[in-house]
């Protein structure tokens, strides 16, 4: 089969190879991938910023559907339409794995990073780790289940937005954009701020239910916030561009007492401007991929539609276009950029 790998350290070591496909031990699924999106933390894999273990088949934001199943599995069978956490191999013993906290295992190997993950035709995952996608969303905006979830970590399980609060999102792109709608549906009026190079993300966060929108090169934003929020600033920012001026927009921004939330990696040290977070005594947390709960809240927002994902898929490629992908990635020309090993 066909996947696209990380082999090594360095500019070259992207590579789409023909590999043997993967065999199913007793507890696993083989499942034929319909689309894995790429992911910042993909993005970080191939410019060397964030470690794997070379070789490995990048990709963790998929759908897909069973096409075969170990021995031992009793919860899903042959045609399953599914998804699945992203901590493949954990300990189960340690107690962060006692508390539901996978990610925080040391011994945890991610799909993508760690394990072989989904940028491929074929993938095998434990069942353990699998959800059956709901009968009314498509496979298509199954794929964005796995971003969605982390987004579900940070605006509700390790932050808090309230009915009422003035909620900032900086930065627009696919990230930004499920943030703000996750935001939304917890009853927040959410800002989305961005540059002028964002304006069609900031046009289809206003169609997707943002309270306002500012271009932050093109307008004072303080003083709209100051406007907008009768001189208070926000509630809780989310930090979603993964830049250090972002960071420092977002605690200029904050009322004193705020919530800082930073949602996107940085890939890197960053300048934040700590002093200015202590004077006005903010509350700052983050959130790390995603846990179990985070992917049942998730699912259940695709299913009661309280989040639209489709307008975010922006491209739909197959595996060899893969630089063509990056590229767009990279440049920021497209939105949520979909591979699709097997077709549509
Ligand atoms: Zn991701
Ligand atoms: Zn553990």
């Amino acid at each position: 089969m066909k996947a696209l790998l990380k082999t090594k350290k360095g500019s070259n070591g992207v590579e789409l190879l023909e590999i043997e496909e993967p065999r199913v031990q007793s507890h696993e699924l083989k499942v034929k991938i319909h689309a894995a999106g790429i992911c910042g933390t993909d993005m970080h894999i191939i410019h060397d910023e964030y470690s794997c273990n070379y070789p490995v088949i990048m990709g963790h934001e998929y759908s897909g559907t069973v096409v075969e199943i170990g021995s031992e599995v009793t919860n899903f069978e042959v045609g399953d339409r599914i998804v699945s956490l992203t901590a493949a191999v954990k300990c189960e013993e340690c107690t962060y794995c006692r508390s539901g906290l996978y990610m925080l295992c040391e011994k945890r190997l991610s799909i993508g990073s760690g394990v072989n993950g989904a940028f491929a035709e074929l993938m095998v995952i434990p069942e353990k780790i699998a959800y059956k996608i709901p009968d009314n969303v498509s496979l298509d905006e199954a794929a964005l289940t796995e971003p969605l979830a982390c987004m579900v970590r940070c605006v509700i399980e390790r932050g808090t937005v309230k009915a009422g609060d003035y909620v900032l999102v900086s930065g627009p792109g696919a990230i930004g954009l499920l943030t703000m709608q996750v935001a939304t549906a917890s009853g927040g009026n959410v800002i989305v701020i961005g540059t002028s190079q964002d304006k069609e993300r900031l046009n289809l966060a206003t169609e997707l239910g943002a309270f306002a929108t500012i271009v932050i090169d093109e307008e004072d934003v303080q003083k709209r916030i100051s406007e907008i929020t009768r001189n208070v600033g926000v509630d809780v920012a989310f930090e979603c561009a993964g830049v250090g001026p972002s960071a420092n927009n977002c605690l200029k921004l904050l009322k004193k007492t705020g919530l800082f939330v930073q949602v996107g990696l940085y890939g890197k040290k960053v300048e934040i401007d700590m002093d200015l977070a202590l004077t006005k005594e903010i509350n700052i947390t983050n959130g790390f991929a995603s846990e179990p709960t985070s992917w049942e809240r998730a699912l259940r927002l695709l299913e009661m539609k309280q989040v639209n994902v489709a307008p975010l898929i922006s491209t739909k490629l197959p595996l060899h276009e893969w630089e063509n992908a990056i590229g767009m990635v990279d440049n920021k020309e497209a939105f949520k950029v979909l591979f699709v090993p097997n077709g549509n």
